[in-house]
């Protein structure tokens, strides 16, 4: 025997059953897929699906070289025959814009898109977090808003109702302003960590000079004061983007969708100005955000677009449906209705035609494969919770019969093979 392979750290096989480290069902996970689609059909967004893999230089120019992301995180490596740099995605915004870019479809109307995929980062596995996870996320493109950043806040709102988890999660928001407002505060901040350097941590001093807002994101509890008490960005913004953003304040007070107002709100990703936004969780550990975005109108520019407003958000699949599956309801599929069962000589293929017509009316049917006794296969098809069975046996060989029989009822009946689904209509109905 050889020896097992087991599957890379961090990346999750997602099975029928459960596992004791990973609960999720691909039951659960389908059922969540389905709801995905028709909430975003139901707001007349276009699905995007992008490849898995691109060229590292899109991720190191969108995302920013100086992020966590892409300074750590990425699979990088290169294609042996043009020595090509390529990544596995770590995210789904470069991608989706890298294709709309390529292929022109801001031509002539803006565009509200989705995507949902597996996503890949070098990460510390730990529960809700994972080196392969899974990611929603919305685009919407060429919009100049505060009406479009309202409408994909209550998107995010509408999909936590429909999974019944609303009551869960906490809306948080900020506005980063423009570049210049940026820089203003940028060089305020950057003063006034030095002033106070001997009291931060390594990881702060560095990110003092390469991305300073992020030192107001710091988990470090000694920081806290100081992040707290450091120069606020909403302080530096003109009244244009005050403007935008007391506009976005207004619809969704008039939505009746609840958030707090968070000045250290940054994003760990570098794109982003004006508008974001962070949908958090108690529930859930250190692994608190469930879904995060907001405005990056310099981005598709900086991918070679003509400029164009922007702005989406992103969730990730796996601590969703952690907190779905233990505080909201998401239906599964119900097991197939009908579960067939044949015995004796000649008795496969009228069971498979029989099956055939059932599910040619929309019935799910399972069918028994492999010899044994009637009673054994009854006996399964119980366990299967399947609510009727199909039976076909010698008698029903002999007679061009099928013979149906309703498991709760324990009625049972021989009929002729097109009057096979009548009968079952006819038992589902009473
Ligand atoms: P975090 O601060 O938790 O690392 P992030 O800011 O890196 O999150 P984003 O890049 O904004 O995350 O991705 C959007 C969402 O994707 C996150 O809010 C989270 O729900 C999910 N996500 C990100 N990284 C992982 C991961 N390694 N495993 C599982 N989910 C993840
Ligand atoms: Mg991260």
């Amino acid at each position: 025997m050889g020896q097992k392979i087991q599957a890379v750290k961090g990346m999750n096989d997602l099975l029928p059953q459960a596992q004791k480290e990973f609960k999720l069902t691909v039951d659960f996970w389908q059922a969540f897929e389905d709801i995905v689609e028709t909430w975003a059909h139901g707001f007349g967004y276009r699905q995007i699906r992008t490849p898995i893999v691109e060229q590292t230089g899109l991720f190191v120019r969108s995302i920013g070289e100086e992020t966590d992301v892409v300074g750590k995180e990425m699979y990088t490596f290169s294609d042996s025959n043009d020595k090509l740099s390529l990544s596995l995605r770590p995210e789904g915004t470069a991608s989706c814009l890298r294709a709309v870019v390529e292929h022109n479809l801001l031509y002539n109307s803006p565009q509200k898109l989705w995507y949902m995929g597996p996503m890949f980062r070098r990460e510390r596995p730990q529960k809700g977090r994972y080196r392969q996870f899974h990611q929603v996320g919305v685009e919407a493109l060429g919009f100049e808003g505060p009406d479009i950043d309202a409408e994909l806040i209550a998107m995010s709102a509408d999909l936590w109702d429909r999974l019944g988890i609303r009551q869960y999660l906490t809306l948080e928001i900020n506005s980063l302003g423009n570049a210049e407002e940026r820089q203003a505060h940028r060089d305020a901040l950057v003063a006034y960590l030095q002033a106070h350097e001997d009291m931060l941590d390594e990881d702060s001093r560095r990110r003092m000079h390469t991305n300073p807002l992020r030192v107001l994101d710091t988990k470090n509890p000694d920081l806290q004061k100081i992040a707290d008490e450091a120069p606020r960005l909403i302080d530096y913004l003109g009244s244009a983007s005050l403007a935008h953003f007391d506009a976005l304040r207004q619809l969704l007070d008039g939505l009746g969708i609840e958030y707090v107002v968070n000045p250290r709100l940054v994003r760990g990703l570098d794109y982003y100005n004006l508008t974001v936004f962070e949908w958090t969780t108690d529930k859930l550990g250190s692994q608190a955000t469930v879904c995060g975005g907001g405005r990056y109108n310099g981005l598709i520019e900086e991918l070679g677009g003509k400029p164009t407003s922007a702005i989406g958000f992103a969730l990730g699949i796996e601590r969703l449906l952690l907190l779905v599956q233990e505080y909201g309801q998401l239906a599964i599929q119900n097991p197939p209705e009908i579960y067939a069962l044949h015995q004796g000589e000649g008795s496969v293929l009228p069971l498979m035609q029989a099956a055939s017509l059932l599910r040619a009316a929309g019935l799910a049917v399972y069918v028994h494969c492999g010899e044994q006794s009637l009673k054994a296969q009854m006996k399964k098809a119980d366990a299967s919770g399947a609510r009727f069975a199909l039976i076909v046996a010698q008698d029903e060989v002999n007679s061009g019969t099928i013979t149906l029989k309703n498991m709760d009822t324990h009625q049972q009946q021989t009929v002729a093979p097109e009057s096979a689904v009548a009968l079952i209509q006819q038992w589902k109905n009473t």
